[in-house]
């Protein structure tokens, strides 16, 4: 099944400068990039994108650091397109992460973990219309 998900370079790798080197695992991967663009969320527009985790104690610290620098955001497409880009970004904790993955490669902590992606088709529709309008949406 082709399937559409969200993917963020976030701000600890665009600072190192890891936006071509994270887009080359994920087109190496076989992942096609349908949608991108940089910008920089407000704190609030990082406290809604992250709304579900509104509870969670890391919340506060989560929104300053996605608000902190420039982001990358992309749509990717794919055979199981959403699972597939999980294994390719590993754990959520680098130190958890397998080998070959980008967090294993890039990410700095459990906070600063260099990539998001979309965890299941329903999440991966209300990001993806987060940030893109249908007509930025190519291929
Ligand atoms: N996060 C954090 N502390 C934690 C768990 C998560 O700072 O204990 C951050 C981390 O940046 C993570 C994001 O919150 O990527 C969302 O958490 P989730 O559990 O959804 O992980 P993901 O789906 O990104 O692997």
């Amino acid at each position: 099944m082709t399937q559409r998900t969200l993917s963020i370079i976030k701000p600890d790798a665009v600072q190192r400068n890891l936006q071509g080197a994270i887009m080359k695992m994920i087109q190496d991967s076989g992942l096609k990039i349908v949608a991108m663009k940089m910008l920089r969320l407000s704190k609030d527009e990082a406290r809604g994108f992250y709304d579900v985790h509104k509870d969670r104690p890391f919340f506060d610290s989560l929104t300053d650091y996605m608000s902190s620098g420039p982001i990358v955001v992309s749509i990717l497409e794919g055979e199981n397109g959403i699972d597939k880009y999980r294994e390719i970004m590993g754990a959520t904790n680098p130190e958890n992460a397998q080998e070959g993955t980008i967090r294993k490669a890039y990410a700095l902590d459990i906070e600063k973990n260099s990539v998001h992606g979309s965890d299941a088709p329903e999440t991966a529709q209300v990001e993806m219309a987060y940030f893109f309008s249908k007509m930025e949406m190519v291929g």
